[in-house]
């Protein structure tokens, strides 16, 4: 059976060093907001070339800290995909915004450029732009909406770390961006984990207390806060796991181009990308017919598949007051998109067993 994906090989490469880490961790007796978080912060940062980051507890708690941090709220609204995981949609919500859907283009499957400025009213504030599968969002036409309008540019970094644009990194692509550290994304912990990174120190220092209770100092609470912190384990694991990040999509971009190279099914609809460095393959997504089908003889096969994603968030039981919204791109996507193996502990025999298989298909 090849595996969708093998997290427990990932990990068990540096189990030494993730075994140290969580050592210090224990001996050092001191849990949260230490030197691992300062350590990674630091780290990520640098990585991502932007002046700071932040660990925080999930992916969805970076998105939603930067929309509070903003101060939206009731009555204003945020430009987001239709097409993505529903956690972008849901920190919109939770911060009591409106998420204003965009349909994505079929090329990349991020947001069309073309479909936003018909949809920014003087409510907007933001555009929130999602680095879908790992391909990161082409930003020029969004910055000039993004100044022509004077909204904030908020990056859903949480699958595509290390992704690249015009020579830039991710998650120094707009204000703010959120990433995720959940165990299957391209850096993962293990367990939950998320992070923030922006240029702007006041931000920066807002979304942190805010993140700690609301608190610049101890029981000194300028905010409504939360409790979204990073735990010291993890960050000192994410610490150890970033230096290999590189690699690791470099093994996933050389699998990707395999892939792209050699399956030649007229049936299977290959992703695309503009630019080698734009993308690190969080999933490889092709689209077919009879999606369904082409599972169960995948499977049958001994190839696990993932679906990113079946249901849009429009469709979800979560907001029946989109039940009567079309965005026929979006659905279609959901209905036609199915994700091979891909990950940076695959060899190549088991790509080239996916390859024979797929191209078996008829
Ligand atoms: C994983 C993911 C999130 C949420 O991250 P969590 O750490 O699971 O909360 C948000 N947006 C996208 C696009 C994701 O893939």
């Amino acid at each position: 059976m090849i595996k969708f994906l093998d997290l427990h090989k990932i990990n068990h490469r540096y189990e030494a060093e993730i075994r140290e880490r969580i050592g210090a961790v224990l001996d050092s007796g001191w849990y949260l907001q230490g030197k691992q978080n300062e350590r990674f912060s630091r780290a990520f940062a640098d990585y991502c070339g932007v002046a700071h980051a932040l660990g925080v507890a999930n992916g969805l708690d970076a998105l939603t800290l930067i929309l509070k941090a903003y101060g939206f709220g009731e009555g204003e609204e945020i430009i987001v995909p239709a097409n993505t995981y529903i956690a972008s949609i849901l920190a919109i919500s939770q911060c009591g915004c409106m998420p204003v859907l965009v349909e994505p283009d079929l090329e990349t499957y991020n947001i069309d450029p073309d479909l936003i400025e018909q949809r920014i009213t003087d409510r907007t504030r933001a555009i929130m732009v999602v680095h879908l599968y790992g391909q990161a969002v082409r930003m020029e036409r969004i910055w000039a909406l993004a100044d022509k309008y004077g909204l904030k540019v908020i990056e859903d970094a949480a699958q595509a770390h290390g992704a690249f644009y015009q020579g830039r990194r991710v998650g120094s692509l707009g204000d703010a961006a959120g990433f995720s550290f959940y165990p299957g994304k391209n850096l993962g912990a293990l367990g939950d984990a998320g992070g923030i990174t922006t240029a702007d120190e006041a931000l920066f220092e807002k979304i942190k207390a805010i993140a700690n209770y609301g608190s610049d100092y101890k029981y000194h609470h300028i905010y409504k806060g939360v409790n979204s912190r990073l735990d010291e384990i993890q960050a000192g694991i994410l610490e150890v796991k970033l230096q290999y990040l590189d690699e690791d999509n470099a093994r996933r971009r050389q699998i990707a181009a395999f892939y792209r190279e050699h399956i030649v099914n007229p049936q299977v609809l290959l992703p695309w990308t503009y630019a080698e460095d734009a993308h690190v393959w969080h999933v490889f997504v092709v689209r077919v017919p009879r999606r369904q089908a082409f599972q169960a003889y995948l499977e049958e096969h001994g190839i696990q598949t993932n679906i990113h994603y079946p249901t849009p968030a429009h469709r979800q039981l979560a907001y029946t007051e989109w039940a009567e919204l079309s965005m026929p791109v979006t659905e279609r996507i959901h209905e036609e998109v199915i994700s091979l193996p891909i990950s940076p502990v695959m060899s190549d025999d088991e790509a080239g067993r996916v390859v024979e298989i797929v191209n078996g298909w008829r």
